[in-house]
């Protein structure tokens, strides 16, 4: 990977969607459920969305703060595009408050404490191009504080044949999920527990708006998505939780979502708890397992739990050791190549442009 993060002066102000003006003065943006309303010189709870004189301004637009190549496993996503890389990206600031935060660093930081780097959109695209990554992820910290970025390099993106995807924690209102999910093909969903205790204590925000994030895109949307339970021990990895999690998404959202249970290891101000135990997952597999869900996962540890089973032969169909895939055998149809079984995801082969092409295609693209 080679994609240079260095500080860079040319940072263009870019004003920001989902706001509106209160009566006393201050700024109501209404991107995620938080309401933040914000006075003049100030930002919201997330330190990217800023109030200047009298408008609100996203402060990450154009501004990554870390860029990576990855392979789209790590995002995790087990049945999108498997086996490839992806150009994957993030800026400072975040919308929750997660004491564990294992990207701490830029989700805590403002928009001024970060080494970031001025990339427009089609810069960004054509970067992605450069390294031969068919899909680009907006991760790392939490994409949907900078939305309007995600928005417009999704359309160059679109325009030039990569796909899409946000990593992300959920939190985000009705009115903005809509027009940001438009341009977007994939994600991965937090879960991060299924208590509201947890979410209100260690999140500093709530579960009910993420749950109402996963109906939505279940049932209101296109995206392909799968859901992410990061196992801390003691506060979210008992088995009642574990059974009341997994009868909501199939009572919810179905029995073909996948679901990936990680390994949590300590960070930020949650140094407290041990690493999880790999039998914690492998537990927690069998009992979504055994509950019906038919694609569950065991992610941050080496394990066969990282495999696609066929639920119609049994057979491994994607053969995977952490993040690395040694074998797929799923047709571009999302077919099991053994029994036929049609296997929920998005598997065609990624078709990349030349450099020459990519640049005539973004050039088109008014954002
Ligand atoms: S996106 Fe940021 S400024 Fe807007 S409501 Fe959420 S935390 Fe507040």
């Amino acid at each position: 990977m080679g994609v240079a993060v260095a500080p860079d002066t040319l940072n263009e102000l870019h004003e920001a969607r989902w706001w509106e003006t209160l009566p006393d003065g201050r700024l109501h943006c209404y991107l995620c459920p938080r309401h933040c309303h914000i006075g003049e010189g100030l930002t919201g709870f997330c330190f990217i969305r800023k109030n200047i004189g009298g408008r609100l301004y996203n402060l990450g637009y154009a501004q990554p703060a870390a860029i990576q190549i990855d392979p789209i496993e790590k995002k995790p996503l087990n049945h999108f595009m498997p086996g490839t890389r992806i150009f994957s990206m993030g800026t400072a600031g975040c919308n929750m408050g997660c004491f564990f935060c294992q990207n701490w660093d830029i989700s805590k930081s403002k928009a001024d404490q970060t080494h970031s780097v001025h990339l427009d959109p089609a810069e960004v695209v054509l970067a992605a191009i450069e390294y031969r990554c068919p899909s680009l992820a907006f991760t790392y910290n939490e994409p949907t504080i900078w939305g309007e970025y995600v928005i417009d390099i999704s359309k160059v993106a679109h325009q030039v044949g990569l796909k899409t995807v946000m990593v992300t924690n959920g939190y985000i209102t009705r009115e903005a999920l809509f027009e940001v999910y438009e341009h977007i093909d994939a994600a991965n969903v937090d879960l991060k527990a299924f208590t509201e205790k947890f979410y209100s204590k260690i999140t500093l925000t709530h579960l009910q708006p993420v749950l109402d994030t996963l109906k939505t895109l279940r049932h209101e949307t296109n995206v392909w998505f799968e859901i992410t339970n990061l196992m801390i021990p003691t506060l979210n990895d008992a088995v009642e939780e574990t059974k009341e999690l997994c009868g909501w998404i199939l009572e919810n959202l179905g029995d073909d979502v996948p679901l990936h249970f990680t390994a949590f290891h300590p960070d930020f101000k949650l140094r407290d708890k041990p690493n999880t135990p790999p039998e914690t997952l492998h537990r927690a597999r069998a009992v979504a397992l055994e509950m019906g869900l038919k694609f569950v996962y065991e992610g941050n540890i080496y394990s066969d739990g990282g495999n696609t089973i066929c639920p119609g032969c049994k057979r491994i169909l994607v053969k995977r050791w952490w993040h690395k895939v040694s074998d797929v055998r799923i047709n571009e149809e999302g077919r099991c190549e053994y029994c036929g079984a049609q296997i929920p995801g998005y598997f065609k082969k990624p078709i990349l442009p030349s450099m020459d092409e990519a640049i005539r295609l973004a050039s088109g693209v008014r954002v």
